[in-house]
């Protein structure tokens, strides 16, 4: 799905020269490229505060703890998503509420979140799937109508840029009253090995976000909260410098490559290619189409027969994991989510991706559906 070794290979001295260094000082822990990447990459998102943290999982969870919430208290989220948006709130003794997404886009229906919110809706928690926005200036209008925080799953976004009906562009990961990110390997930014990132312009709530991330301490040895231990390497801080330096490249290259599969896929009776939400651009993470009238199992394995891989993101929506049997989320009214996760499929999208492997798979993917 991916080809780490080869994009590795275009930057190997720069890495290998920058991982080396921070060894040979023996900088592990909070070395200073750790901060200089949480400037770059504030300036790169245009926020005011990055806190670097272990990977996106945990930056989620330290999100939904800065925000002071109860037991009981409810999130409202997308079932169609990666199950650690809804882990951790379930982790947190919280209730996952979920809305539907849009059929053609796969985000959040931003028109369905008003008729979930109850006395004890506490946040909301949308997800930018497969890396396009959701309509922020919309859900922004309802989080504001209702004094509900925004906590941004940006995990698999970044790059992707929202534009407000006034022309304002803003960065995902720029909006939210938190934003969460990660840098697993096969992210759009991804570095060599877990991390994550949370974002806030709130001087606050970045404190606060500092404090759990490190042990809910205020000064050394004193602890004021019960937080977490997470923390980003200094290596994979080094390694994600020189990515950053690189994201746009790499956006515009995915981009390219969902154009070729759009322009092969066009008005094909059994595929419908993923619709881009127009305030957003998409820098494609995930190339996730559907498919209709045909065996979804048998085309996969003709893929692989040809040596193509492909993947379900996802084959079980959050509401119907077993983790949350005693929460009762199956019950659930989400036929859009049942409907698509029996439908997408996503086919391979990197940064390496050239012509002759484009055409192989077109031609296989029309072959064999
Ligand atoms: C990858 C991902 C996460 C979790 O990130 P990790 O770094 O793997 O913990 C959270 N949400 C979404 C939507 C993701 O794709």
């Amino acid at each position: 799905m991916v080809d780490l070794i080869s994009q590795y290979e275009k930057i190997k001295p720069e890495v290998d020269s920058a991982i080396q260094s921070v060894i040979s000082k023996a900088q592990f822990i909070k070395g200073p490229d750790v901060l200089e990447f949480e400037k770059e990459l504030q300036n790169y998102l245009g926020v005011k505060h990055v806190i670097a943290c272990a990977n996106g999982t945990d930056a989620l969870q330290i999100a939904l703890m800065a925000i002071g919430l109860e037991p009981g208290d409810e999130v409202i989220t997308p079932s169609f998503t990666y199950i650690a948006t809804v882990e951790v709130v379930a982790l947190l003794n919280l209730k996952p509420v979920f809305v539907e997404v849009n059929k053609d886009t796969f985000t959040i229906d931003v028109s369905k979140i008003e008729e979930a919110i109850t006395p004890k809706t506490k946040a909301i928690v949308p997800v930018h799937l497969y890396g396009q926005s959701v309509d922020m200036e919309a859900l922004e209008a309802i989080a504001k109508k209702h004094n509900l925080p925004i906590i941004e799953d940006n995990a698999q976004a970044i790059g992707s840029t929202y534009t407000y009906n006034n022309g304002t562009v803003k960065k995902t990961g720029s909006m939210g009253t938190i934003a969460c990110t990660s840098f697993f390997p096969s992210k759009n930014l991804g570095c060599y090995g877990d991390g994550g990132a949370i974002m806030t312009n709130d001087d606050l709530l970045a404190d606060k976000l500092k404090m759990i991330a490190n042990h809910g301490q205020s000064k050394k040895y004193y602890h004021d909260v019960v937080g977490c231990n997470s923390r980003l390497d200094t290596v994979q801080a080094a390694v994600l410098r020189i990515k950053l330096r690189l994201l746009d490249s790499y956006c515009v290259e995915r981009r390219k490559v969902a154009d070729f599969y759009d322009a092969s896929f066009a008005n094909h009776p059994k595929i419908t290619t993923p619709a881009r939400n127009k305030n957003s651009y998409h820098v494609f993470h995930q190339y996730t189409m559907l498919i209709e009238n045909t065996n979804r199992d048998e085309f996969q394995q003709k893929l692989a027969d040809a040596g193509i891989p492909s993947m379900i993101y996802y084959p079980v929506p959050a509401h119907k994991q077993k983790m949350f049997e005693s929460l009762k989320l199956e019950e659930s009214n989400l036929p859009i989510t049942d409907w698509l996760t029996e439908r997408v499929i996503s086919l391979p999208i990197h940064t390496e991706m050239d012509q002759e492997q484009l055409e192989f798979i077109t031609k296989t993917v029309l072959n064999s559906i």
